[in-house]
């Protein structure tokens, strides 16, 4: 089967979650409640999170217990049954305990008034989403890189957010104006990029806003306000459908090489930031705990990896969305990115080969985040009508000669022009392997990886001949505990 797609040329309109997202301008006062949101949130999490682990440990006490008592593990561990409470237990429990410092009572959280109650039921969700996903990871339903137990959050390291709902028939969440955003219990506040595009969507469009997250990056506080509204998907131009098929080939050499022969440069975000980040840690690393020029410092550090991090995220942008509008066809290899990532260290037994020059490679792969310029190519492509065509993640499209077809084994990275020793093409080998990717990628569903076959791809921790992949999936001790109710149910947006 070739690259060529047959698409309609009839518009549809769709459905679609799409978020806004804004940079915030609060004053002193919203600030500091900004921040107490996201404090709450933090707290929330930890406290159903904790909950949760409390439950698994009583049933892997009650496990062991049951083994020194002679059954066998696999029957000790299908008898044991614990429920892991999910988000309405949790709050349920907590609404009886949680005291009012109003009313001078004390208990787990009695300041829980002063916060919109959203904050705290987003962050019970998540922590819901946080232990199925682990769950799921480790009886192999989930896709994709193993999940890890999930984690606590910590003051100062994990990133201060929160995400508010309210009630659609009576939204608090609005734009105010084009330039003031209100918050349910924060108030309006002003935003230092416009809600126009917003305002667009929730009137032509008929969007209705489902959520906001408000998160801190750096210095700055951003809202990402998460609207469900009707779309227009359409067709793809004449243009682009005289441009054809591209095919892309991500980041090893290049952040992406095209079939067309063009190979946009690696920024290199991380190589270039990297002198003023030491600096600024270096000089983060000789302040005198608690002093005032150590906060400085710490506020320096942190807006110059939040610079770091938009630079990355801007480029990416431009390339998704040059590839989306530009040609009928943008496809991609299905990467397997935890793969080509994964550390080179090897195991005791067999230790890794040249694991000091491969992990200078896995930084630049990391700059350029294969996975994420599949997400933003996903929906990209569907705003402006190409569609996107996913190349078996078995196929070898660097060691094939895109001219004969001949293979050729034993590549190595360092090898920058392929040469065929067949036919004689000479070419730049990331653009033979995006102009392979170009020819033998199969359109995809939305959402749905397909190999050339038409078959659904093994889930990864299937894959044969990579034994490191495989010992990182035996499962930890204790093993998956049963379902919660509200696991199942609830579901964010
Ligand atoms: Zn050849």
């Amino acid at each position: 089967m070739s690259g060529a797609i047959q698409r309609s040329h009839a518009t549809e309109t769709r459905e679609v979650l799409r978020a806004y997202r804004v940079t915030l301008d609060p004053t002193p006062d919203q600030e500091s409640m900004l921040a107490q949101h996201a404090g709450a949130a933090r707290w929330a999490f930890n406290h159903a999170l904790a909950a949760k682990v409390d439950a698994h440990e009583r049933w892997k006490t009650a496990v062991a217990e049951l083994v020194a008592a002679g059954v066998p593990e696999e029957a000790a561990r299908k008898k044991i049954k614990v429920l892991v409470p999910g988000k309405q237990v949790i709050q349920k429990a907590l609404n009886a305990v949680k005291g009012d410092d109003r009313k001078g009572i004390d208990g787990a959280c009695p300041w829980w008034h002063t916060v919109s109650t959203y904050a705290f039921q987003s962050a019970f969700l998540d922590a819901d989403m946080a232990w199925k996903a682990w769950l799921d990871s480790l009886t192999g339903r989930r896709k994709g890189r193993r999940v890890g137990y999930p984690r606590f959050k910590k003051k100062g390291r994990s990133r201060d957010s929160f995400r508010l709902h309210h009630d659609v028939k009576r939204p608090t969440i609005r734009p105010a104006t084009t330039r003031r955003l209100l918050l349910p219990r924060i108030g309006e506040v002003r935003t230092h990029d416009s809600l126009k595009r917003l305002k667009a969507a929730l009137g032509r469009r008929s969007g209705v806003i489902q959520s906001v997250t408000i998160a801190r990056g750096g210095h700055r506080w951003y809202a990402s306000v998460l609207v469900r509204e009707q779309m227009l998907m359409p067709a793809p131009t004449r243009a682009q459908q005289a441009a054809g098929t591209v095919g892309v080939d991500l980041g090893v050499h290049s952040m992406a090489a095209l079939s067309t022969g063009e190979i946009i440069p690696n920024p290199r975000v991380k190589a270039r930031h990297a002198p003023a980040l030491a600096k600024a840690s270096r000089a983060y690393a000789r302040t005198v705990k608690g002093s005032r020029r150590r906060e400085q410092a710490r506020r320096r550090l942190a807006r110059l990896h939040h610079r770091e991090a938009t630079r990355r995220s801007t480029g990416l942008h431009h390339l998704t969305k040059r590839l989306a509008t530009g040609w009928a066809v943008v496809a991609v290899e299905d990467l397997d990115v935890a793969g080509l990532i994964r550390s080179a260290k090897g195991t005791v037994d067999k230790p890794g080969r040249r694991v000091r020059q491969k992990s200078g490679l896995n930084r630049s792969i990391l700059d350029v985040s294969p996975g994420e310029v599949r997400r933003q190519l996903d929906y990209k492509t569907g705003w402006y009508g190409s569609t996107i065509a996913i190349l078996d993640r078995f196929y070898p499209s660097s060691k094939t000669c895109s001219g004969c077809g001949g293979r050729k084994p034993n590549l190595t990275l360092s090898e920058r022009v392929f040469i065929c020793t067949i036919c004689g093409l000479s070419m730049d080998c990331d653009v033979n392997a995006a102009v392979n990717i170009a020819r033998f990628a199969v359109a995809s569903d939305r959402g749905e990886t397909l190999n050339a076959r038409g078959a659904s791809v093994r889930p990864s921790h299937l894959q044969v001949g990579r034994p490191d992949a495989l010992m990182r999936e035996d499962p930890p001790e204790g093993g998956p505990p049963q379902h919660s109710d509200a696991l199942a149910s609830s579901t964010p947006t």
